[in-house]
């Protein structure tokens, strides 16, 4: 019987050896965004903490303070979902919307952080994932982190006149995540100048009036422009008359994100 000539491990061991020394080579931002763009993120920032290390600690206190960086992640909500939000009565707008632009989106968000947390701390820096979506603060109706502040400093948007992050590449039709660290990484730029002009389409449609049409100022609090508790109240209501705790009106009616 012939013998099967099995090739040398050899050449296949030394390939393995020369892409894990190649990509171990790589500049630690490049290998988050390898992650990334791997995960079909769709943006990807770093930004520089040291201006908002207070904002920050305000907000989530001890577990996210004192991390001069953060990696701010985003994945495009589905269009053809978010076009159909005036009609959210309709019980399978209302499932899409909050299975596909909220459960599915921010489980791949929460994946890519975690993966990206592990990287960094195996570089044995200090990484914290935070979550896409999780109010920590019933009181404040806030999360621990402001995933929207890191990605403004990131230069991925601006704040607009609705307190979302509006990027010129699909408005607020956007959902985030974010990794703090202390890893030396590279800040993606500065914050984009607000773009909302005149336009006042976010605050003409809210049927809870939370928005007061006040432009973003850094140093002014989000009650200036925004009371989170009407909307809250909104969808309180929402819920009780059709079921589903869904609006988004000010993510749909953005026309940055609607000309996409
Ligand atoms: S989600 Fe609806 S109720 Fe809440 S702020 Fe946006 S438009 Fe207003
Ligand atoms: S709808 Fe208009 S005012 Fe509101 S965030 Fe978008 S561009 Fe700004």
């Amino acid at each position: 019987m012939s013998r099967v000539q099995l090739p040398s491990p050899a050449p296949f061991i030394l390939a393995a050896f020369i892409r894990l020394e190649t990509v171990s080579n790589m500049r630690i931002d490049d290998r988050a965004n390898s992650l990334a763009i791997d995960a079909g993120c769709d943006f990807y920032g770093i930004a520089d903490l040291s201006s908002a290390q207070q904002t920050v600690a305000d907000q989530g206190g001890l577990l996210v303070q004192g991390y001069p960086y953060a990696i701010s992640v985003g994945i495009a909500m589905p269009g053809s979902i978010v076009d159909q939000l005036p009609n959210r009565s309709n019980p399978a707008v209302a499932v899409a919307y909050r299975h596909h632009s909220y459960h599915v989106i921010n489980q791949r968000l929460d994946l890519l952080t975690s993966r990206i947390a592990g990287l960094l701390q195996k570089e044995e820096y200090k990484a914290l994932p935070v979550s896409a979506s999780e109010r920590y603060d019933n009181e404040r109706i806030c999360a621990v982190f402001s995933h929207k502040l890191a990605a403004h400093l990131a230069g991925l948007g601006w704040i607009g006149k609705s307190c979302l992050l509006i990027t010129p590449q699909a408005g607020p039709r956007v959902r985030w995540a974010s990794v703090l660290t202390d890893a030396p990484l590279q800040s993606t730029g500065q914050p984009l100048p607000e773009k909302c002009g005149s336009c006042s389409e976010c605050v003409d449609i809210c049927p809870a009036d939370a928005f007061t049409g006040q432009p973003f100022h850094e140093d002014e609090p989000r009650s200036v422009r925004y009371d989170a508790r009407k909307c809250e109240e909104y969808h309180v209501e929402a819920d009780g008359a059709t079921g589903f705790r869904v609006c988004g009106l000010c993510v749909y009616v953005c026309p940055y994100g609607r000309r996409v």
